[in-house]
């Protein structure tokens, strides 16, 4: 066990933990059973403050292979495995994941625990629906086998980490011929122009659109929607792109004097036409924004928020606008902001994931942000949505439980299985779970 600092990708706070580290199941089973409570941790690429808690079992080196069937596209590793070491194994074999999250820096344990999604939700769902069992280590040190139809599995995928730590798992992957996406670039003016396109091109694997968060009157929600699918010519090497280092004192500066804007010169200037069709590596598609090791430190010492709302498709057009009505009142626009289209709910008990549209807004974290990010929340359940809690750092009791009605099931899991006392983060006190 070793003290560390702990802080996640919202950088927001430091706090002092104990970090576990283990090497076997018998270790593991040691720390478990000890009279502590834990959370489990990957890569810490979540937001907010799911993984913190006084004590952590940091799974993040247990990354080994145990199977992988070429023919049938099954993979069996470690859960400390990150997405970014599963596709330079996978990817030379004509294989992908089915679903990846918009970082390859996460691990397989932290993609099923938060039910990560991505581009493909309306078609292919969460990260679960590729995952065909579980070994997850119960607080009493018992190793349980999860399959689809299990409470435990439903509650483990979307499960914050707070049914156990989940020491491997078997994925189904999905078939590639090349690493090349053929992409398509369509520019919109106005929301309803957007959800247009988006209808338009459901049928289309991969989705999603940058949100000018600036646009207003008959502007409002003009977007670049981004669309694309693996293409069936090229080759499959893996080859990790090059990492920058963005000099974050500069990067700071622009940010508040000139970043502001600059959706808006993208949009006007770098996007001349309606429609773009182009070639792209999937390392550019998928994870624009791991070409930079840190940029989350550009949004300065008090750290980013993002605040990532679902709302069902019927509410998604009048619900964008009424929270938008409050993000310009106040005059704190975020500096991102993300569209997703999303399929239907699974059966886990706390995925984020609800038929309707998705925002991620990447706002600079301070008291005035804090304070309209509460008003937000009543909107959100207003119209029947929830908040992403992998990406949450501040939502209370009233309002996760309003947001996900299901937790009641997860609560008696947990009571059924001795969990609450035993696995615990920051997030889970503080909401009660
Ligand atoms: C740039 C960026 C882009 C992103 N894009 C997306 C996106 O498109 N879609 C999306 O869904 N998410 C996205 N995310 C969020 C990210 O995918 C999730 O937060 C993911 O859970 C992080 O994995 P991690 O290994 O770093 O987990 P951590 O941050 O370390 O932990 C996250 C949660 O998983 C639990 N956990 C971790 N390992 C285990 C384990 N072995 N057993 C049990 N529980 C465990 C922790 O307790 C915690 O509750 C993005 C994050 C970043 C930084």
């Amino acid at each position: 066990m070793k003290k560390i600092k702990l802080n996640s990708w919202g950088k927001f706070t430091d706090i002092d933990a104990h970090e576990c580290n283990w090497k076997t199941i018998k270790e593991l089973k040691t720390i478990i059973t000890s009279n502590k409570s834990f959370i489990p941790s990957g890569n810490y690429r979540s937001y907010g403050d799911s993984a913190f808690s006084d004590y952590i079992i940091s799974c993040k080196n247990n990354d080994s292979i145990i199977s992988f069937d070429k023919s049938e596209g099954l993979l069996t590793v470690e859960a400390g495995i990150t997405l970014s070491k599963i596709l330079s194994i996978i990817i030379p074999h004509g294989w992908f994941l089915g679903v990846t999250s918009g970082t390859k820096y996460s691990t397989l344990g932290g993609a099923i625990a938060s039910d990560i999604h991505g581009k493909n939700h309306h078609i292919n769902g969460c990260f679960s629906t590729y995952v065909s069992d579980i070994d997850l280590m119960l607080p009493n040190g018992a190793v349980v086998n999860l399959r689809k139809e299990d409470e435990l599995f439903k509650a483990t995928c979307g499960g914050m980490g707070l049914t156990g730590v989940i020491i491997s798992a078997t994925i189904r992957l999905i078939k590639i011929k090349s690493t090349i996406v053929n992409q398509m670039i369509i520019k919109t003016n106005s929301l309803s122009e957007t959800f247009e396109i988006f209808d338009k091109y459901s049928h289309e694997r991969y989705s999603v659109a940058w949100f000018d968060s600036f646009s207003t009157g008959k502007n409002f929600g003009r977007s670049i929607i981004q669309i694309g699918d693996f293409a069936t010519e090229g080759d499959l090497k893996f080859k990790d792109e090059s990492v920058r280092f963005i000099p974050f004192k500069l990067f700071s500066y622009f940010l508040n004097k000139y970043l502001i804007r600059i959706f808006n010169f993208l949009y006007f200037y770098l996007t001349s036409s309606k429609k773009i069709q182009s070639k792209i590596h999937f390392t550019k598609f998928f994870y624009p924004l791991d070409k930079f090791s840190n940029w989350n430190k550009i949004y300065g010492k008090k750290g980013l928020i993002q605040y990532q709302f679902i709302l069902p498709l019927d509410k998604s057009f009048e619900g964008i606008k009424e929270i938008f009505n409050v993000i310009q009142k106040k005059n704190i626009y975020p500096y991102l902001a993300v569209l997703k289209l999303y399929g239907k709910k699974n059966d886990n008990y706390i995925s984020f994931p609800i038929k309707g549209y998705s925002l991620a807004l990447d706002f600079k974290r301070n008291d005035q942000t804090l304070n309209m990010i509460k008003n937000l929340d009543t909107l959100v359940i207003k119209f029947g949505g929830r908040v992403y809690l992998t990406k949450d750092a501040q939502i209370d009791e009233y309002s996760f439980k309003k947001m996900y009605p299901e937790s009641t099931k997860f609560v008696s899991i947990r009571k059924k299985y001795d969990l609450q006392d035993k696995m615990k983060s920051s997030q889970s006190i503080r909401i009660n779970i």
